[in-house]
């Protein structure tokens, strides 16, 4: 675990250094969980959400994009529930002053319980050898047994307290249980309380009679209240979804890990509108479908879990997580919701307007059900760069760090380099990069050893570097080195769109998603 914290640490100093993200107003010292991306991290921000974005509008031709504004009318959060419900419950520990979410202090002390059955088991195996049974193990040893049968008695206490919204038990568990605060090791909490997330602001002067209006905390509300314009003039029938991507703002309260929890963030969501009965049908498709669009990526298809949702929301009736193994653990990326009429049904109550389908094929008029798929730009761009971050040690006895990126995704697909200042090495160099950067994002560099260039362009996650020297002059070829496994070939300069473009096209994840 410290190692991977330790890991973790570089990633975050590295995303700093190398222009992938900075501290929000950091010459003011920054702004807590709020974060600015930089020249390489906009890129790969945007190429993820150009990746989201046609594998939802491109690859299905029943969904289309809205662009909604992030202030809504405030009666729209009455409506969707936000204003009421939308509290963690907190807790402070009186001695570190610190503050914490009740459900996370639980939740962690779970997955404590996890990793002892965990250990054990590894222990066992390496005990056993090849014979070993996990499965026999885990059922039989009793001292797995004694951590399981804990396990579970915590898990149903806690799922029963928050399915009741008992606030008073949820502090009973970290009492019984002794969960101590991390900073001050103690005991010492306060209770449990709710606090509402959103942040609020006035619109127009108070002259006027100032609205408290909301910055959004989701996008999806955007797409609901449009759901009756998008279905009319784009003539959709049902079932059919409307994407988005946006930004979204969360008052949170614990503040930690990086750019997984920001009280400012980026959501893409897609609200699927379904005949009612059809829901969990949808529900299974679109489960399916966006595994697929992560597990494309070629991270690793094991970094990838479902976890279903222990209490679903009151309008819920099914909800899973896609969980990605970050530095700190297995943690949600994205949410798959199927949410009933719910946010229909309610706008149609608090506005007074009739938000119904008419289904030809049934001759009825309904509420449509929702299906919905909510994912986090800056989790994802967490997942992708924790997944790609790697430290090598090479043949030579020198090391590099390396960012592995998905070459679809890298911020840069190609750096240009002349192997020296001069005999016309830049012209030439400049005149290749001319031709390429109308397809490819190109990066040129002529500072330096060869050597030292590479190892800049291997920690953005550069896929290809190609270097020109004098022989390029007479014979039109070029150096090509390739990110991963730093080999080098000698190609053709006519050759250099072809084999870039093979690369790094995003055809070839699509057809990963819809085979
Ligand atoms: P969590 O339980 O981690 O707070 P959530 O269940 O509240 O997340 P959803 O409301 O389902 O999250 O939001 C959908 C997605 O938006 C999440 O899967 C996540 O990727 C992203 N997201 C939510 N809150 C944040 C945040 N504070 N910072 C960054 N991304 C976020």
């Amino acid at each position: 675990m410290a190692q991977q914290e330790d890991v973790f640490k570089k990633l975050v100093a590295h995303c700093k250094e190398y222009g992938f993200v900075f501290p929000s107003s950091e010459i003011y010292d920054g702004l807590g969980a709020v974060y600015d991306y930089g020249q390489n991290g906009v890129e790969l921000k945007n190429n993820i959400k150009r990746y989201w974005w046609d594998s939802m509008v491109l690859l299905h031709e029943n969904v289309v994009g809205i662009d909604a504004a992030i202030f809504m009318h405030p009666t729209t959060w009455k409506a969707s529930g936000h204003v009421d419900a939308f509290n963690d419950p907190l807790i402070d520990n009186k001695d570190s002053k610190k503050r914490y979410r009740a459900d996370v202090l639980i939740e962690d002390l779970l997955a404590k319980y996890d990793d002892k059955i965990e250990k054990e088991v590894e222990k066992a195996a390496k005990r056993f050898g090849e014979s070993f049974d996990a499965a026999l193990y885990r059922q039989t040893n009793p001292r797995v047994q004694e951590h399981q049968a804990k396990r579970d008695e915590i898990h149903a206490r806690f799922v029963k307290a928050l399915n009741d919204s008992d606030l008073a038990e949820l502090k009973q568990i970290i009492v019984d249980y002794e969960v101590v605060c991390p900073i001050s090791g103690t005991k010492n909490w306060t209770d449990v309380r709710q606090f509402n997330l959103m942040f609020s602001t006035e619109m127009g002067s108070t002259a006027d009679g100032a609205m408290k209006i909301y910055l959004r905390p989701e996008t999806a509300q955007g797409i609901f209240v449009n759901y009756l314009n998008v279905q009319k003039t784009g003539r959709m029938k049902i079932p059919f979804g409307i994407a988005q991507i946006g930004k979204a703002f969360r008052n949170e309260i614990v503040a930690r890990q990086f750019i997984f929890r920001m009280r400012e963030f980026e959501q893409m969501e897609m609200q699927f509108f379904v005949r009612p009965g059809t829901e969990m049908e949808w529900f299974k498709k679109w489960k399916e479908t966006r595994l697929k669009w992560h597990k494309a990526l070629g991270l690793g298809d094991h970094k990838y879990r479902f976890h279903d949702h222990d209490k679903l929301a009151h309008y819920a009736n099914a909800a899973t997580d896609i969980e990605f193994e970050m530095p700190f653990g297995f943690k949600e990326v994205e949410g798959i919701h199927s949410r009933t009429d719910f946010d229909l049904s309610s706008h149609e109550k608090y506005s007074g307007k009739s938000i119904k389908y008419f289904d030809p094929e049934l001759n009825e008029s309904y509420t449509p059900y929702v299906i919905e798929t909510s994912i986090g730009v800056d989790r994802t761009f967490l997942s992708i760069m924790a997944a790609s971050y790697t430290e090598e040690q090479l043949e030579n006895g020198e090391s590099r760090v390396v960012l592995k990126l998905p070459a679809v995704l890298a911020p840069i697909k190609l750096a240009v380099m002349p192997l020296v200042k001069k005999d016309g090495l830049p012209e030439k160099a400049r005149e290749i990069m001319n031709s390429l950067k109308f397809d490819f994002k190109c990066q040129y560099d002529e500072k330096d050893s060869i050597g030292k260039r590479y190892r800049r362009q291997d920690a953005i996650g550069t896929p290809f570097c190609v270097t020109v020297d004098h022989d390029s002059l007479t014979d039109n070829t070029v150096t090509i080195r390739y990110r991963d496994t730093m080999q080098q070939e000698r190609v053709p300069v006519e050759k250099l769109h072809e084999i870039i473009g093979q690369k790094v096209s995003m055809k070839e994840l699509f057809k990963k998603i819809v085979e």
